[in-house]
């Protein structure tokens, strides 16, 4: 079984590029030169330099001690919560900026829902002086002040998107409007692991540093180049994509990736898009996505900004429909209560969304020799606002 994208762009039937005519050029010029880019000495020196010296890479692989004697099992945490910015989101904008460059690019574009996106490719535009814009719906940059602060801070045009819900999907739309007006000169930097080939298979490679990493920290901290379990959340599935990537053929090493819930799978306040989605086009590609009857995309819900998204990556809905990947739904409240204990017991306040990886600890058992590796995607100063108002019961949960 092949895990990885075909040369048509496709993960079994999810996938492809479903794009307007007008954005073809783009999309080809992208599809005929990433390979090339991305494996040529001059990008792989510089991607990696750059990781090391400005993100602070390599993350450690950590044991947590206390967390493992707690469940009875091995437990490491992949410390992504530790590189520059704050999450592993870093590691796409510096691999896309530097294809950009490689392109002849000097204008970037980006959409953003929560800001996490937005303020990650703000920051690498920053570092390579070059002109950034990201669309974001009106609603959310009422709601993320801060990052659109932070966005502006660093240089980028913040371009409010006043149409449909006024949410990342209205933003998306007006960055491809501005990608089409500006075929030449500009990039889009997409932020996970959707849109059109070759968006999903680009940033999993770019990603991909995350479980290239694992094989030799675990080698030499366990004696094994593979532990037994990657456990990872996913709202369109990047830092997922980059922590299986190199164990996807490796059928000993079980994944585990774990959807939003909310309130609930089973309530309309959810994000859980494998859980209750269907096959649609959403992101110009084909791939799970929650929707109603008449096709129209349903409002996602979730806790956590970063994965209140209504579809996923097109690699993991093939991973799903074929096995390969185990997605479990934990709601709001499994995901906080993970998030205090890992607080309480390590030292560690986790980002919203990698406290659903760490959820699956209390809905699993694992064996005492397992070595389970969980992905802690970022960190939390984030989410400072929602903890705190749920200690000040501000906020039911
Ligand atoms: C954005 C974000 C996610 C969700 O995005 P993926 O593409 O699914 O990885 C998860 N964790 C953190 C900390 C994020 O900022």
């Amino acid at each position: 079984m092949k895990y990885t994208v075909d040369k048509k762009g496709f993960y079994g039937e999810f996938g492809g590029s479903f794009i307007p005519e007008a954005m073809y050029p783009n999309i080809e010029e992208l599809r005929m030169n990433y390979l090339d880019i991305m494996n040529s000495t001059d990008f792989k020196k510089e991607f990696k330099q750059l990781l090391k010296d400005y993100v602070g890479r390599p993350s450690p692989l950590y044991f947590a001690k206390r967390l493992s004697e707690m469940h009875d099992t091995k437990i490491y945490l992949k410390r992504e919560d530790l590189n520059h910015t704050g999450s592993h989101k870093i590691n796409n904008t510096v691999g896309q900026i530097l294809i950009a460059k490689k392109l002849g690019k000097t204008r970037i574009i980006a959409e953003t829902g929560a800001g996490q996106h937005g303020v990650a490719t703000a920051t690498v535009c920053a570092l390579m002086g070059i002109k950034c814009v990201v669309y974001m719906g009106a609603l959310d940059v009422s709601r993320q002040a801060p990052n659109v602060l932070r966005m502006k801070m660093l240089g980028t045009e913040v371009i409010p998107v006043e149409s449909g819900n006024k949410t990342l999907k209205d933003a998306t739309n007006g960055a491809m409007r501005d990608w089409i007006n500006n075929p030449w000169d500009t990039h889009y930097i997409v932020g996970s692991v959707i849109g059109p080939h070759p968006y999903p298979d680009m940033v999993a490679r770019l990603q991909s540093i995350i479980s290239e990493e694992m094989k030799w920290q675990l080698k030499k901290q366990v004696g094994r180049d593979y532990p037994d379990y990657i456990l990872a959340c996913v709202g369109g599935g990047s830092n997922a994509a980059g922590a299986f990537y190199h164990y996807l053929d490796d059928e000993k090493v079980k994944l585990i990736a774990t959807e939003a819930a909310g309130l609930g799978a089973d309530t309309p306040e959810t994000a859980a898009t494998l859980a209750i989605g269907s096959p649609g086009v959403l992101h110009s590609c084909r791939t799970m996505l929650m929707q109603n009857e008449d096709g129209q995309i349903t409002e996602p819900y979730s806790i956590s900004a970063g994965l209140d998204y209504p579809g996923i990556g097109p690699m993991h809905s093939w991973l799903h429909k074929i096995g390969r990947t185990e997605y479990l739904c934990i709601t709001d409240k499994e995901a906080v209560d993970a998030a205090f204990t890992l607080t309480q017991t390590e030292g560690i306040i986790p980002a919203l969304e990698s406290a659903h990886a760490l959820a699956v600890l209390n809905k699993k058992k694992f064996g005492k020799d397992d070595v389970v590796v969980i992905n802690l995607s970022g960190r939390g100063d984030k989410d400072m606002h929602t903890y705190i108002d749920i200690m000040q019961k501000k906020i039911n949960i």
